[in-house]
């Protein structure tokens, strides 16, 4: 299951999207990004204000003496236009995302708590704080085996796509597994448990399956496609490298590698414990309740006063 640079290339967003255009809601690429925008995602730290318009204005910031040497890039008033016009060219708001990805860890900056974005301001800001763009921009072949240089990548350039935003009910939201061509494996995307998704699970996979056919251009056999059921059409929303990086949801990858079936195996979230309504991207965070249970010392105290603290609530 070897990562390559042209799997990695042909999953980027311009690369699939004038293919499948129909299967799939409107976006508009700005490709290559526009140059200001891309300076001002490079440099480092995070600060309000990526545009010309506040330029003298004091942004309210802490500011040490080495802030007044530093010139901060900041986005071309020509380019936040292009951006501007992109968004009211599809219909006023927009999910931004570079070649590969969104910033959906990065929702806790967004004044909405979303990807929708209205305004240039809310792209940048979103792109800025995101792990996930970062290493669009950083590192998209790090986990690619091929030593191709130069020739694969020659003509390669980053890219901003704006996507129509659309009101999306993620329990409807699906990740489908191709191998060889044909889909062995589809997932739930939610992780939390819908008791009407076993009725409708039957029905949305037959669309699903319609869906598959559908992308036989797409250049690599194996890949994987993330798609959205509205009323009784599947839309595909993304494509993915098939790769460790690809999240298996919940098929692990070494069962999706073994799959060889002719009937797509579809998994829901069950019911009960297994079910999960937790925060998604929160790896790092610790329950609070074992955040206050931990008075500041070592793990073997740590595990004492846990325990004492269980011992407590079963009294
Ligand atoms: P992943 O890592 O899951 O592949 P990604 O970074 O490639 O994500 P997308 O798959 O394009 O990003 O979108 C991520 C999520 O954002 C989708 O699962 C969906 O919930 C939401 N989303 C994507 N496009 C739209 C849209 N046009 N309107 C509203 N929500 C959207
Ligand atoms: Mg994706």
């Amino acid at each position: 299951m070897e990562t390559t640079k042209a799997h990695v290339l042909n999953c980027q967003f311009s690369s699939w999207y004038p293919k499948f255009k129909k299967l799939t809601p409107r976006a508009r690429i700005l490709k290559p990004i526009p140059p200001s925008v891309l300076n001002y995602l490079n440099q480092d730290g995070i600060f309000l204000g990526g545009s010309d318009d506040d330029e003298n204005e004091d942004d309210g910031e802490i500011k040490d003496e080495d802030d007044e040497n530093v010139q901060r890039a900041r986005v071309s008033a020509e380019d936040l236009k292009l951006i501007t016009d992109t968004i009211e060219e599809l219909g006023g708001s927009v999910v931004p995302k570079l070649n590969w990805s969104t910033p959906k860890d990065a929702l806790w900056i967004a004044p909405t708590n979303s990807l929708k974005c209205t305004n240039a301001s809310d792209i940048l800001l979103l792109l800025k704080a995101s792990d996930f763009v970062a290493h669009d921009l950083d590192d998209p072949f790090d986990n690619c085996k091929d030593d191709v240089v130069g020739k694969l990548t020659e003509n390669f350039s980053y890219e901003l796509v704006l996507k129509e935003w659309f009101p999306i009910h993620t329990s409807h939201e699906y990740r489908c597994f191709v191998k060889g061509r044909k889909l062995v494996a589809v997932s739930q995307r939610d992780p939390n448990y819908y008791d009407f998704l076993e009725k409708e699970a039957p029905e949305h996979l037959e669309l699903l399956i319609e869906l598959s056919e559908k992308l036989h251009d797409f250049p690599d056999e194996n890949f994987v496609f993330d798609a959205y059921i509205q009323k009784d059409r599947a839309f595909l929303i993304d494509i993915n490298p098939y790769s460790l990086t690809t999240d298996g949801q919940l098929f692990s990858w070494s069962e999706i590698n073994k799959l060889n079936t002719d009937d797509p195996v579809l998994r829901l979230v069950p019911k009960g414990p297994f079910g999960s309504s937790g925060s998604m991207y929160s790896e790092n965070r610790v329950p609070f309740d074992m955040v206050a249970a931990n008075l500041g010392g070592n793990i073997s105290e740590f595990a004492n006063s846990m325990q004492q603290s269980m011992a407590a609530e079963e009294k």
